[in-house]
């Protein structure tokens, strides 16, 4: 790491493009949507983009439009979807793009229809069903209003119909069979509407989980990243590694107490490290006396409150020198922490840990 940086964020590209690879060859039948949403999971989208796309990712997926234009604009070519933006979007900037934009209810197409008229080319639509997340998608007892409405709109093209599942990284909830049966019924309605469009229903867990909801295209997300929802049996590798450096070292003796609010008072003379990393990097507060690093080769306890800046370490009566090396998380196979045990710690999930990693003060790598 650069000396002057104080806190690197390391994004192993070849492990992402090992990542697309092994997910591809798990969902053969199916074309591989990489979804770079929230800056590719606070990986870097384009950076991520380009290198699923190189590693055989034919789609991208973006929540917002914006995202998706940002794509585009970085000179990716493969279909970009992006479905969830207000009302408000100028979707005619996105039809002009080439983005497909998905609908979940009528408002919305006439919306589209509207903006493609704008922008004088067919809208590329993907039809939403919401088979029972709840969330995002047209309720079936509206869906077979909105089929008909888009397969009569000259105005729009209608290339697939989607879903999204609830409880995929739980492979036996019910909900996911409850799910798979009104997406058949959704697609079925679309076709007696006259319509052939592909079909995708599956996130990473979907992926994993059930080779029979493949479809058209699967749309992985967080395993890319190489962070496994589900089981472990796969080897995905993570590809987000978190690093710092020793600022300072020093002796401090029995009784003398560490950081803000004296939360932890040393039984022995020790030498602790400054790390200069804090919450306002991504370290989070709540890790305070709850968090290890992996400095010269061992995992060592981060002591005392985490601050907006820095953290302090317990060394021991190891020797540790300003400049060592911290790594904070990464894969694991070192021995170091990773986003999972973070997130197992604070009672989240390792999405929330890696997305929220984009920090001004934070630099990016890319390998
Ligand atoms: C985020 C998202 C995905 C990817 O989900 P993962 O669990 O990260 O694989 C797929 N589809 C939609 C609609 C999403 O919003």
């Amino acid at each position: 790491m650069a000396a002057h940086l104080h806190a690197e964020v390391r994004v192993d590209l070849d492990a992402l493009r090992h990542n697309v690879g092994l997910l591809a060859a798990l969902a053969p039948g199916a074309a591989t949507m990489a979804v770079v949403k929230a800056d590719g999971y606070g990986h870097g989208a384009v950076e991520v983009a380009r290198a699923a796309v190189a590693a055989g990712a034919s789609w991208l997926g973006a929540a917002s439009l914006s995202e998706a234009l940002v794509l585009r604009r970085a000179g990716l070519e493969v279909p970009v979807l992006c479905w969830l933006d207000p009302v408000s979007v100028d979707y005619s900037a996105g039809i002009s793009a080439g983005i497909d934009l998905s609908v979940s209810s009528v408002r919305r197409l006439e919306a589209v229809q509207a903006a493609a008229r704008v922008a004088k080319r067919r809208a590329r639509v993907h039809l939403k069903i919401d088979t029972g997340l709840s969330r995002n998608g047209c309720r079936p007892e509206d869906w077979a209003d909105l089929v008909r409405r888009a397969a009569k709109a000259p105005e729009v093209e209608v290339v697939a119909v989607w879903s999204h599942l609830a409880c995929a990284d739980e492979p036996g909830h019910p909900a996911n069979d409850l799910q798979a049966a009104r997406f058949a019924d959704a697609y079925a309605q679309a076709r007696d509407a006259g319509l052939e469009p592909l079909r995708h229903l599956c996130n990473s867990a979907g992926l994993l989980t059930r080779p029979d909801l493949h479809f058209d295209i699967v749309r992985p997300g967080i395993a890319l990243y190489g962070l496994d929802p589900v089981s472990g049996a796969v080897d995905l590798r993570p590809v987000m590694s978190f690093h710092s450096s020793v600022a300072l070292t020093k002796r401090v003796s029995a009784g003398d107490s560490v950081s803000y609010g004296f939360t932890w008072t040393t039984k022995t003379d020790t030498t602790v490290a400054l790390v200069p990393v804090g919450y306002a990097d991504g370290v989070p507060r709540g890790l305070s006396n709850r968090m290890h690093v992996l400095l010269r080769g061992r995992r060592r306890p981060v002591v005392g409150r985490v601050c907006m800046d820095q953290i302090v370490v317990d060394c021991g009566d190891d020797v540790v020198e300003e400049g060592d090396e911290v790594v904070l998380f990464g894969s694991g196979e070192r021995g170091e922490p990773t986003a999972r045990e973070w997130a197992d710690t604070l009672g989240t999930i390792d999405y929330e840990i890696v997305t929220g990693m984009y920090r001004a003060r934070v630099h990016r790598t890319f390998r």
